[in-house]
């Protein structure tokens, strides 16, 4: 067993790194952002077309969140911190245009299932749905 232990840890060090709270961090935040090519990755093969999951977004954000604060804290580099200051703005962009976009769906009075904004037969029970695709309060 030697040998798996000089292997894992050669010099004392897990993986030939010295670990330390901040090196959990960042790696934890590598382990996160990659997480979302896993994820779109699966959805795409599942439906046998290219897409990008909401999950993608909530993992590009938590991931590059976890990234930034290791540049910023830790790395104090600032090529580093750049390179993850500024791409929250479309994460979050998208997540808010996501969430719109689902409070427009029309809800079935049949059978509860919500349907895209644009139909007007439910896409589970074929309910004709109504008109009105809007919120009430929104057409105030
Ligand atoms: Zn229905």
């Amino acid at each position: 067993m030697d040998w798996l232990s000089n292997l894992l840890m050669p010099e004392g060090k897990f993986l030939g790194i010295e670990w330390h709270v901040w090196k959990v961090v960042g790696w934890l935040g590598n382990l996160t952002f990659f997480s979302r090519f896993v994820v779109q990755w699966y959805y795409t093969e599942k439906l046998k077309k290219v897409v990008i999951p909401v999950a993608f977004w909530w993992f590009s954000l938590a991931g590059a969140s976890i990234l930034f604060s290791y540049a910023a804290f830790h790395k104090k580099d600032s090529v580093f911190i750049f390179a993850y200051a500024f791409t929250f703005i479309p994460y979050i962009r998208n997540l808010i245009i996501h969430h719109r976009h689902l409070d427009t769906h029309v809800l079935c009075p049949g059978c509860q299932v919500e349907s895209p904004p644009s139909a007007r037969f439910c896409c589970d029970c074929g309910t004709r749905l109504p008109c009105e695709s809007k919120p009430a309060d929104a057409a105030a």
